[in-house]
This record gives C-alpha cells, sequence and structure tokens, in this order.
C-alpha cells in the first residue's frame, strides 16, 4: 500500500456514514408513507363501517315507523267505523247493540284487520268478528283472553303494567290516573305477534264509556309473513321477517323491540343495505391510485435522497480528501501524517512492529524554484513523490509537510544500520539528475531519523521534534546524509538555545570582536584592503567560530543587530586606513530586510566613512527568490558609491545569469578551489574558468584561502587580481593592520622569500 493509496484507502473506511444517513432518513420516510396507507385505508374502512351503521340505523327507524303507522292506520279506520253515522244524534249515549251492527256493517268494507272484538263495560267479550282471511279462528277466544289484562290496565283497573306489549301510539296510564281513549300496541300473543287497536265508547253525557268501564272495541291484526313482505318491499329491507330466539343468518341485522320492564316483546331480522360495499367499491379505485401514488412519491423521494447522499458523500470525500492530502504531490499532508503519527505511537506501544519516522529535506529546491520557476519546482515535486513512492514499501507512509519537506514512516526496521541502508537508498534515489521541462536539475536530501520505541512515551510532536533535530545535525554534517535522533542531539539543542542566549548577551553588551584579515595585490606585495570577520570569545567556551555562530544568528534573527554591529565597528577601525577597501560580509537574511539600505547609509553617514572604501561581500543565496528587491538595494548602494563582491563563489548555484545581471565589481573563488588546485586538474582548470569568465565580465577576482607559495603563483599565473590567505595574513586586530600600515616590514603574515619569488 503506497502512501497515497494509504490515505484512499482512509477515506474508503468512512462511506458507513453516508449509508448510516440514508437509512437514517428513509427509515422514517418509509415508516411516515406506510403509516399514511395504514391511515388512508383504516379512514375508508372506518368510513364504510359507519356508513353501514347510519344505514342500519335509517332501515330501523323505518321499520318502527312503519310498525307504528300501521297501528295508528288501524286505530284510525276503527275510529271511522264507530264514530256516529249522519244524521244520528252525535250527543246520544252510545248503544252496545247500535254499534256491534255499525262495526259488523263496516266490517265487510273496511276492515281488513284478523279480529275485531267488542267487550262491554264489564270486559267481557260480548261480540266478535273474525275475517275470512285470518289464519287461525279457533285461536279468537285465547287471543281476547291474553289481550283483556291489556284492557282492564287500560281502563285503570288494577293490576300491573302488561308485559309483552309495546305500545305504538296510545300511553299507558298517565301519573295523574287519567285514561286514554285509544290506544294501539304491539302485543306478542300465543298466537303470534298482533297488531291491535283499541278505542273505548263515549257515553252520552259527555264523559268517556271507557273512563273506567266503559265498552271497547278492538281490532287484531296478526303480522304475517305477508305484512313483513309488503313492509321489507316498501322500506328495501330484504328478508324482513319475525323471529324468535333461534340464530339468523350471518350479516343479518336483529332488532328488538322491548317492553316497558325492557323485555324483548319482539324481535325482527333483516338483511341491511350495506352501503359499505358500494362505498368501498367506489372508493377502491381512488384508494389504489392514491396508494400507488403515495409509493410512487416515496420511491423517487428515496431515490432523490440516494442520489443527494450519494452527491454529499462524494462532496464529503472530496473535502476530506483536499483536507488531509497535499493537492500538489497527491500525498497525506501534515494533518494526515500527524493522525497517522499518533495511531502509529499507539499502535507500537501495544506491541506493533518497530517503526521509525523519516524526516526528509530537499536540498537546493528552493533555488530551483526561484530560478526556473514555481511549474518547474511543482513539476521537480511530483517526480520526487513519485520516486518516493517507488523506492518504499507498500505500507509505508509518505507524506507532504511542507515546501521541500517531506515525511515516511516505516515500519521496515528499528536497526539504525538497516535505516541508515533505507535512507541512503532514497538520498541516492532523490539525488539523481531530474529532466523537468528541459532542464537537468539535480537536488540533494538529508533526512533526520527517529526510531517508534515501545517504551517511549514521547507524543507524534515530541517525535517530530527528535527528528527536526537529527536533519538539522545531518545537514550540519554535510548534508545528502541521514542522522537518527540520539539523547546527544536533545542536549545539543540545548546547547544551541544557551548558545543563542549568549550570543543575544553578547551582542548587547557589544562583546563581539572583528578581526581584519588582509588583501593584497597579486604579487602578494601591497595590502589592498582588509575583511572584516566577526569574532565571538565566550567567557566560558572560548573562541567560537563564526561558522558555527552566525548560522545560529541567522536562525534566530540576531543577524541583523550583528552585522550592524561588524560594519559600523569596520567602517569606524577603517577610517584609519586610508586607501583600503574594507570588505563586510552581508547575510542573505540582511539583505531581505526592507530598510537594508537605510541601515547601511546611516552606518555612513554615522561613522563619516567613504562609501567607495565599503565593500560589501554577498553569497548567491542572497540574490536567489530576491532578484527585483536585491537588485534594486544594490543599485542603490552603488550609487553611493559602495562596491559588490560575490564571495565564496563556485559553492553556490552559480548561476551565469546573476553575474551578468547584478553589479558586482568582483569575484572571491572559493577557498575550497584554491585548495584543491595542486591535487586535482578540474579545480585548476575551474579556477582558470572562473578567472576569465569575471575578467570578461569586467570584475575582479580575488583568491580566497591561499596558504601557500605554489598556490600564489598558479593563481598569480591564472590572472587573479587579488589574494587572500593565510600565506599573507590571518585575521587580526585592528590595531596589527595599523601597526603593519605604519611599517609594511612589521606585518607577520608575509614572506618576504615567496614575495621575492613570485616578484621574479
Ligand atoms: P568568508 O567570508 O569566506 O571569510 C573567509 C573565511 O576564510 C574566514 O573564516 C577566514 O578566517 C578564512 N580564511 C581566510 N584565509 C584562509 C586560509 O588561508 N586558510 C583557511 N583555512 N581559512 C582561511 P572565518 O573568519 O571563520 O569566517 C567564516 C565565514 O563566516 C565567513 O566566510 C563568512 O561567510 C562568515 N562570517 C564571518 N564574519 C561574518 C560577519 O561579520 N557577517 C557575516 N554575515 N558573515 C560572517
Ligand atoms: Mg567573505
Ligand atoms: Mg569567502
Amino acid at each position: 500500500m503506497t502512501a497515497i493509496s494509504s490515505g484512499q484507502s482512509r477515506e474508503q473506511s468512512t462511506p458507513a456514514a453516508p449509508t448510516r444517513t440514508r437509512f437514517g432518513v428513509m427509515l422514517p420516510l418509509c415508516v411516515i408513507v406506510a403509516l399514511a396507507i395504514v391511515c388512508i385505508v383504516i379512514a375508508a374502512l372506518t368510513s364504510a363501517q359507519r356508513a353501514n351503521d347510519v344505514a342500519v340505523e335509517h332501515e330501523k327507524d323505518m321499520f318502527k315507523n312503519a310498525i307504528a303507522y300501521r297501528g295508528e292506520w288501524s286505530l284510525r279506520k276503527l275510529k271511522t267505523v264507530i264514530a256516529p253515522e249522519e244524521g244520528e244524534d252525535q250527543a246520544a249515549p252510545a248503544d252496545l247493540e247500535r254499534l256491534i251492527k255499525r262495526v259488523r256493517s263496516a266490517y265487510k268494507t273496511l276492515f281488513d284487520h284478523d279480529f275485531v272484538l267488542i267487550a262491554d263495560n264489564a270486559g267481557n267479550l260480548v261480540h266478535s268478528l273474525v275475517n275470512v282471511d285470518a289464519p287461525k279462528p279457533e285461536l279468537l277466544p285465547a287471543a281476547f283472553a291474553e289481550i283483556a289484562p291489556v284492557l282492564a290496565y287500560l281502563r285503570g283497573r288494577d293490576g300491573p303494567a302488561p308485559e309483552r306489549i309495546v305500545w305504538l301510539t296510545a300511553r299507558q296510564q298517565s301519573a295523574d290516573g287519567a285514561i286514554p281513549g285509544e290506544a294501539a300496541f304491539l302485543q306478542t300473543l300465543d298466537s303470534g305477534m298482533s297488531v291491535i287497536v283499541s278505542i273505548a265508547i263515549e257515553s252520552g253525557n259527555g264523559s268517556k264509556l271507557g273512563v273506567g268501564d266503559s265498552p271497547a272495541v278492538l281490532a287484531l291484526q296478526f303480522l304475517d309473513d305477508a305484512l313483513f313482505v309488503e313492509i321489507g318491499y316498501r322500506l328495501q329491507l330484504a328478508n324482513l321477517r319475525a323471529v324468535s330466539d333461534e340464530p339468523v343468518t350471518s350479516g343479518d341485522y336483529v332488532l328488538d323491540l322491548r317492553g316497558a320492564h325492557g323485555q324483548t316483546v319482539a324481535r325482527f331480522s333483516w338483511t341491511p343495505q350495506r352501503p359499505a360495499a358500494a362505498v368501498l367499491q367506489s372508493v377502491i379505485p381512488f384508494l389504489a391510485i392514491a396508494i400507488v401514488g403515495f409509493a410512487l412519491l416515496a420511491a423517487y423521494l428515496l431515490r432523490y435522497m440516494r442520489h443527494t447522499a450519494a452527491a454529499i458523500a462524494a462532496g464529503e470525500d472530496r473535502l476530506r480528501h483536499l483536507a488531509l492530502h497535499d493537492p500538489l504531490s497527491g500525498l497525506p499532508n501534515r494533518v494526515y501524517f500527524g493522525e497517522a503519527l499518533e495511531s502509529t505511537i499507539a499502535r507500537v506501544r501495544q506491541g506493533g512492529p518497530p517503526t521509525a519516522v523519516f524526516y526528509l529535506d530537499l536540498d537546493h529546491f528552493k533555488d530551483v524554484n526561484d530560478t526556473l520557476g514555481h511549474s518547474i519546482g511543482d513539476e521537480l515535486i511530483r517526480s520526487v513523490t513519485q520516486r518516493l513512492s517507488n523506492t518504499l514499501r507498500g505500507d509505508d507512509l509518505v507524506a507532504r509537510l511542507g515546501g521541500d519537506e517531506f515525511a515516511i514512516i516505516t515500519t521496515a526496521s528499528a536497526d539504525h544500520t538497516l535505516l541508515q541502508s533505507i535512507a541512503r537508498r532514497i538520498i541516492s534515489t532523490l539525488c539523481a539528475p531530474y529532466m523537468v521541462g528541459g532542464n537537468t536539475i539535480v537536488i540533494g536530501a538529508s533526512i533526520g531519523i527517529v526510531v517508534i520505541d515501545q517504551h517511549s512515551d514521547a507524543r507524534g510532536a515530541d517525535l517530530m521534534r527528535y527528528a527536526d533535530m537529527a536533519l538539522y545535525r545531518a545537514k550540519n554534517e554535510g548534508r545528502n546524509r541521514a542522522c537518527i535522533y540520539d539523547n546527544v542531539m536533545d542536549a545539543d539543542l540545548t546547547r544551541r538555545k544557551q548558545l543563542e542566549k549568549d550570543l543575544r548577551e553578547a551582542i548587547d553588551n557589544d562583546r563581539l570582536d572583528v578581526a581584519y584579515q588582509p588583501i593584497v595585490n597579486a604579487s602578494g606585495e601591497k595590502i589592498v584592503g582588509v575583511e572584516a570577520l566577526a569574532r565571538w570569545v565566550h567567557p566560558e567556551r572560548g573562541f567560537i567560530s563564526p561558522v558555527e555562530f552566525i548560522p545560529l544568528a541567522e536562525h534566530s534573527g540576531l543577524i541583523i543587530e550583528l552585522g550592524e554591529c561588524v560594519l559600523r565597528r569596520a567602517c569606524r577601525d577603517g577610517k584609519a586606513w586610508p586607501g583600503l577597501s574594507v570588505a563586510v560580509n552581508v547575510s542573505p537574511v540582511q539583505f531581505r530586510q526592507a530598510d537594508f539600505v537605510e541601515a547601511v547609509e546611516r552606518i555612513l553617514v554615522e561613522t563619516a566613512f567613504d562609501p567607495s572604501r565599503l565593500e560589501l561581500e554577498v553569497t548567491e543565496s542572497t540574490l536567489i527568490g530576491n532578484v527585483e528587491i536585491a537588485e534594486a538595494a544594490m543599485l542603490r548602494l552603488k550609487a553611493l558609491g559602495v562596491r559588490f563582491a560575490l564571495d565564496d563563489f563556485g559553492t553556490g548555484y552559480s548561476s551565469l545569469h546573476y553575474l551578468r545581471r547584478f553589479p558586482f565589481d568582483k569575484l572571491k573563488i572559493d577557498r575550497s578551489f584554491v585548495l584543491s588546485i595542486e591535487k586535482t586538474a578540474d579545480a585548476a582548470a575551474i579556477v582558470h574558468a572562473i578567472v576569465s569568465l569575471g575578467r570578461g565580465l569586467g570584475m575582479k577576482v580575488t583568491a580566497e584561502g591561499v596558504e601557500n607559495a605554489e598556490q600564489h603563483l598558479f593563481l598569480r599565473a591564472a590572472g587573479v587580481h587579488f589574494m587572500q590567505g593565510f600565506r599573507f595574513g590571518k585575521p587580526c586586530s585592528a590595531a596589527d593592520i595599523s601597526a603593519y600600515l605604519k611599517t609594511p616590514g612589521a606585518f607577520r603574515g608575509l614572506e618576504r622569500d615567496a614575495v621575492a619569488a613570485m616578484a621574479s
């Protein structure tokens, strides 16, 4: 698994979240849709049931009305028959004989009752008529016997309210004792269920004969099947019938007519119309359409949500990827690396495989970016990424922490020898030339390594600090190498911090010193100038080389004050040496300061030093990435008369472009070439080339680090204008320089023999 794929696998491990979200939304939606469908169905069924109930209620009312109407109708008929005929004295007392006669004569035409009964005032049956169609004429006496108690009750005689009857029109005896003159009721006789009407005959004196003991006429009609058929037909009640206690056909409705005591007097049954079925039948298609519509809507919503969720998940994945990866290389970034490191530490502590962290820094990458442009720099980073991924094992993690910083977590080994060999392999792979945009680029790499120990309690940040220390050491030891962190480095860091503190104090208390090294003409006979070199004698550690404290000052920013200190001192001291140029080293950090020119001007004014005797030495790194600003600053200072020397030429990026563009007055060949002149033919050739290059561009050439006569002779022959080195004088105090200038022979660095030899 490469670093890139490890990043992907990390993202792939989280798709459960969108799925969960999807289900989290889908489930309630499904429940809501299901509930809605269930509610609709229940509403339809409830409405249908309600329609059935309402219909049955209605049928019940209609049936009760029909029975009641039958009673009223019978009563009206009977009243018509017994009413006094035309011409008869309305006020004359009724005569039983005449009543019987009238009933008999009307019977054939007006009555369709089964029995007509006339009772005298004593309640005895005095006359009866039987319809020819009456079902059981022989039961008449028995029927009368059953009706008699009701008649007695109607007449107000003592006794219980009759059972097995349902009043249809007349009320029972009221509370004040008033006896109704007429009544219609339904009575279940042994011979059958019947509607009975009774009318009391009026007496002649205005009172009713029926009150107390007047005669009464009763008409009885059995409720037979024909009648039920007729009522059923009229009321649209199918299967209308009287029933007893036997079970009825399932689905049929049973109506109990109850008497005064709540007891069932008559039972009827019919098949209710049940409009629910019809309602449902008409509603079901729409219901089905609504349900299908709901289902489709739900499906559409689900699909839409799934798409949206997928789009959101993809967006989240992309954002997560962007948040955790470097867009240029596609490698995990610092955040991702930090998290991975913490989990690696936890894994190692739990007994996981031995693990090491490589902190890798590219050398000269910034130069490439600044000189060849950012697009080439970006391409180079991609190539570096590619090479790193190919060099490492699949389960190693490679991350890009910043511009030219990479980090690797590898479980390959914790063994130092093996780690060093892995680091060497990485460095040699990265140091091989790159072809980018038609340019051949060579860069270097330094690596700091820290091993993650099962017993260490260091956190991720601590480990990275250790790796950084190791990297610092690797760079300090000459770059293109790897260093493994050990405890000594921690002490180094502490020491460095202490030194930094001491340096600050030394600068603040003006305890830094400046030494001057003579620069002589080609023959070495005459001092033409001096180079000011910072010196620091530590109260406890003694002499500390600028090679150690200058980078420290640059790193901490102290170089600004230090540089101004040296420049001020050099200008002051230099005033004592008329005709000599005074060279002062300028750090890239100083040169990048916005007010650098003003600072130099200020010091020149302050010390009243002749600017044309001041020579500022800068290295190529001062110019890289700073072209416009550096050029402007140089031009402003040159306008004052200040001269510029390109120091340590040949060790940096050595671009001809810089030499042509910047107005240098002098080239200083680095000491390393002078040292190698006698050893390698290359170095001699390079020195020749630099000299002719400088001369070609109209610059003076100085050779640094000239230590012996051979080097002097060679350089002089090569055409070098000025020499600097121990052969002509080590850095010394200002007083020493003044002494020599007063007595030239006293200068201890000069070797007369060599000078004589050179002169010859
Ligand atoms: P540099 O500017 O190239 O200075 C020349 C260095 O070469 C000096 O080292 C000098 O002592 C040494 N040198 C001269 N002739 C010989 C020789 O014949 N043989 C050998 N072996 N060495 C010789 P030094 O003083 O240790 O300074 C080292 C570097 O520190 C300087 O290199 C310069 O880059 C930096 N430096 C010194 N003083 C300052 C300063 O005030 N400001 C800044 N920015 N850098 C400074
Ligand atoms: Mg120098
Ligand atoms: Mg130098």
